[in-house]
């Protein structure tokens, strides 16, 4: 018999993706312009023209035979320097490029740091709502995900509740700021609270990871701050992606960054580079390791997805809905307009709205709308959004 938890993986596919699978279809039977996808989180907008352009000088310049070689197992010596270069640019945190490890996009960042960490049976606590990914990454690492759940309403971290969750098998912190469903920013004060306990736990004799899992760093809107996880907690590493910030998801680029202060932090950095190896990463896309040496620091034009939160929150708040403030990444979180979500959801679809129920992301009673959308699809869906609040006024 092959791997049962392997087939059921593969044979059942996310809420996520079943929405987007029946979008595809409604769209063929009465027309794109008549659906409203709001299910998934691909970039809508286009990598900044600086990206085509140095593809095409690496391209048309560089020596095909190192453009399309094998790097190092843990990236080019020079793209490593690039980015910790970077990282101390930003933050200040003394990085250097063998701390630094260049991965395919954030997902391989997470499995390969949760395979580095964790030994069998080890507890990760994550705040829900949370990436669904993350319980299937924590167990092929062996681990068991425990989700606490935020602060109501606002959905910030609830420290009380996490030092509650805290046992003597908890290995890991996985936080996700800005976070994907809810758009929400950690506050500085939570993180600081965070870090308070992590430290208490570690002054006690048990070291705790925070594993900051950041495709969204640079989506924040109106000046909020995202705070560096390695100013204030030496047991910290990033996990980092360049699929949203630069509109690349599909090319599959990213880095784990190893705090240089944390403790035993060259075993830690072995064991990313083990865990890699023996995931089959082999190495990240040489191409765009090189494309991210030359373009770091930009980012795709996030002003279109402020607009889009801005018009949504006026419009959906103005018809009566509730949402979570988002300051940031592209997705909003809006009560439930009944107490089942699914049952939301599924209303929705009489709409040709199709938006994602958050009990896949271990919270009840809230819908995800991710507005990485074109702004004119977004203007259209409005009346749409009103008729399904107005048809539980009935
Ligand atoms: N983590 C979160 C919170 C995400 O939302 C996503 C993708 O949507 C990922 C990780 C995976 O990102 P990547 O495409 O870089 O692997």
């Amino acid at each position: 018999m092959i791997n049962q938890t392997s087939v059921q993986l593969g044979s059942v596919r996310s809420v996520i993706r079943e929405l987007f699978e029946y979008g595809k279809k409604r769209k063929a039977q009465i027309g794109e312009d008549k659906v409203f996808d709001f299910s998934l989180g691909n970039p809508s907008v286009a990598p900044p023209q600086i990206v085509e352009d140095t593809l095409i000088d690496i391209l048309t310049n560089g020596d095909p035979v190192e453009v399309h070689g094998y790097t190092s197992a843990q990236g080019d010596a020079s793209v490593r320097k690039a980015v910790a270069d970077y990282i101390n640019s930003q933050f200040a945190v003394g990085i250097g490029a063998d701390n630094i490890y260049m991965t395919c996009g954030a997902a391989a960042s997470l499995c390969i740091t949760l395979n580095a960490l964790l030994n069998e049976g080890d507890e990760v606590i994550t705040i829900a709502p949370y990436f669904p990914e993350y319980k299937v990454f924590t167990e092929h690492a062996r681990g068991k995900l425990v989700p606490v759940l935020g602060e109501e309403g606002t959905f910030q971290p609830d420290i009380e509740a996490i030092k509650a969750a805290i046992t003597p098998n908890t290995k890991a912190i996985l936080i996700n700021s800005p976070n994907n469903p809810s758009g929400v920013v950690y506050t500085e004060q939570a993180i600081t609270e965070l870090c308070k306990v992590l430290q208490e736990c570690k002054e006690n004799g048990q070291t705790i990871y925070l594993i900051s899992d950041e495709p969204y760093r640079e989506l924040v809107f109106g000046g909020v701050k995202v705070p560096y996880i390695m100013n204030y907690y030496r047991d910290s590493i990033v996990c980092y992606s360049y699929s949203k910030s630069l509109s690349l998801p599909g090319e599959r680029i990213g880095y784990i960054a190893v705090n240089p202060a944390m403790e035993g932090a060259a075993e830690v950095y072995a064991a990313v580079c083990g865990a890699g190896r023996a995931l089959g990463y082999v190495c990240a896309p040489a191409l765009f390791q090189k494309l991210i040496a030359r373009v770091i620091g930009t980012t795709s034009d996030i002003s279109v997805y402020k607009n889009n939160r801005d018009v949504l929150v006026q419009a959906l708040e103005s018809y009566g809905y509730e949402v979570v403030r988002p300051d940031g990444a592209f997705y909003l979180f809006v009560k439930s307009l009944e107490p089942d979500s699914d049952a939301f959801a599924e209303r929705a679809k009489d709409y040709e709205l199709l938006i994602v129920s958050a009990k896949s992301f271990g919270v009840e009673g809230y819908v995800r709308i991710s507005y990485c959308v074109s702004p004119d699809m977004l203007a259209r869906s409005l009346p749409a959004f009103r008729a399904l609040a107005e048809s539980y006024k009935k």
